[in-house]
């Protein structure tokens, strides 16, 4: 696609059409087809990222295997009047010609706007907002919490209504992509089957060339494009970005942890190419330091948790079961004790008035039967089957009464209490899908049943959308935005639900 030819049939291109001023392009399809992302806002700066993509779901996606120069450039105006800085980088074949660029030195608390060129061709602006000086107080934050996103199971017509929202920023919890086999027909993730609204893809993703195909057709949706394009995002990982419920180098399916390691590398080398986040979250031998806090002044500090790469495995054998013994093994964890360790120290500490949790497994520790059986039954993939370490993460938040737990990976709304022991210590608030499970209904069969037997749980809905959060100093307002339909584009949004809590008082009012 670099050869002479095209270069002089789109110059002639040029040449027919005076009244259009371009560059000459060498390209014979638009390279910025994945459109453009910004990730990890600082007080000065942000990454800005593209990704080279010229025929998305060709090898290579189409392009040479040769790095490309792409330029960029920051300006503080939509219109680019003003360049606050540029720059040249590197898309090279080792990362799927992936652009990753830190950008430093703006100011905080203001957006900014970013673009790229590469042969002759302009990608789309993308606008992203630093977040305000760690000494500053701001008044308020609304930021937005999304995940979730099966591309077979619904439109993402959630993203074009979340794009339309004034955020600071938006917390993206996890499967971004399914690892699934694509197909018209699927197994249902409740049993039963799934019928496809739209059809991934390829075979069950093993090898890095099947991941990066599948973030390729993923992010070539519009609606997608457009949410990052109108706000940056914290991405962290939950489970189906490299394979159903997997924990450290333990997956379903027979692979020993040797074998596991190679995928799981394959996979989060690829979730790198393709998110917005920084040099620090590269791949190191197959790891990524995923964890990270985000200070918002003196206003929150949120901490974002990995809660799948040092997790103990899944006790009962995985799944929504009884109890059985393992759930109270004394030697469980869900962090590992590094990051269980700093989290703890971050809870501590006291310079923000609220503590912020974004992570990915309820915390909520919900009976989940919806029909007459003998015992309680718990998903063993969330905190509930790891009985320890969920004790004394509680017991840590117990008197800090400014804590709220994020959490995705339910594919329902949820909002209730955390206790420790008989005493609520923080409220938790989960965020439905952006489409896995496809349309819903806003109470599933059932789950009277799951509000009935479970006191500390307020509020239950099972739409597609997203949540956002509205972060005052003396309050915190959480809005649960549900999608009338994701089945067909063009759904409609609206406010299904708001909770309210009072710092200094871990409880919730549902409005
Ligand atoms: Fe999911
Ligand atoms: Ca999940």
């Amino acid at each position: 696609m670099f050869t002479r030819r095209h270069f002089i049939a789109s110059a002639a291109a040029t040449l027919a059409a005076p009244a259009i001023v371009r560059a000459q392009s060498i390209w014979r399809r638009y390279p910025f087809s994945l459109g453009v992302a910004a990730g990890d806002p600082s007080p000065d700066g942000f990454v800005i990222w593209t990704r080279l993509a010229p025929e998305p779901l060709a090898e290579h996606a189409g392009m040479v295997m040769a790095p490309m120069n792409v330029a960029w450039e920051v300006a503080s105006d939509s219109g680019f009047a003003t360049i606050v800085a540029r720059g040249d980088a590197a898309a090279r074949p080792e990362l799927a010609h992936s652009v990753h660029v830190e950008v430093a030195g703006l100011q905080p608390d203001r957006p900014y706007w970013y673009r790229f060129q590469a042969g002759g061709e302009r990608s789309i602006i993308g606008r992203a907002r630093t977040l305000p000086a760690a000494s500053a107080s701001p008044a308020s934050l609304k930021f937005g919490v999304a995940g979730c996103q099966a591309y077979d199971d619904g439109y993402y017509t959630a993203y074009r209504h979340l794009a339309r929202e004034e955020l600071a920023f938006v917390y993206h919890y996890g499967d971004y992509i399914y690892e699934y086999r694509g197909g018209t027909i699927r197994p249902g993730f409740g049993g039963g089957v799934t019928v496809s609204v739209r059809e991934a893809v390829g075979d069950t993703l093993y090898g890095i060339a099947d991941y990066r195909r599948r973030y390729a057709q993923y992010k070539s949706d519009p609606d997608l494009v457009r949410a990052h394009a109108a706000h940056a995002f914290f991405h962290s990982f939950d489970d189906h970005e490299i394979a159903n419920n997997w924990v450290q180098e333990i997956v379903d399916g027979g692979a020993t942890p040797e074998v596991f390691r190679v995928r799981r590398a394959a996979a989060l080398q690829a979730w790198y190419e393709h998110m917005p986040v920084r040099r620090a979250q590269m791949p190191r031998f197959g790891d990524v330091a995923m964890r990270r806090a985000v200070r918002y002044g003196d206003l929150a500090e949120i901490d974002i948790l990995d809660t799948r790469q040092f997790r103990t495995d899944q006790p009962c054998e995985d799944g929504f079961k009884p109890r059985c013994e393992g759930v109270g093994a004394a030697n469980a964890s869900v962090l590992g004790a590094e990051q269980e360790a700093w989290l703890t120290q971050n809870l501590r500490r006291d310079p923000t008035l609220w503590n912020c949790v974004a992570q990915q497994i309820m915390m909520m520790a919900l009976d989940r039967r919806t029909r007459d059986e003998p015992a309680p039954i718990y998903n063993m993939d969330a905190w509930v089957g790891y009985e320890a370490p969920r004790r004394r993460l509680l017991n840590r938040m117990a008197g800090l009464n400014n804590v709220v737990v994020l959490t995705g990976d339910e594919h329902q709304n949820f909002a209730g209490l955390l206790h420790d022991g008989d005493r609520p210590v923080a409220v938790e608030f989960v965020a439905t899908s952006i489409s896995s499970g496809g349309d819903g209904q806003d109470v599933r069969p059932g789950s009277d049943r799951i509000l009935a037997n479970n006191p500390q749980l307020k509020f239950i809905n099972d739409q597609r959308g997203y949540i956002t959060c509205e972060v005052g100093r003396d309050e915190w307002r959480t809005h649960y935005m549900v999608m009338d339909r994701v089945s067909t584009p063009g759904g409609a949004i609206s406010r299904r639900a708001t909770a309210t809590v009072a710092r200094g008082t871990p409880d919730l009012t549902i409005v």
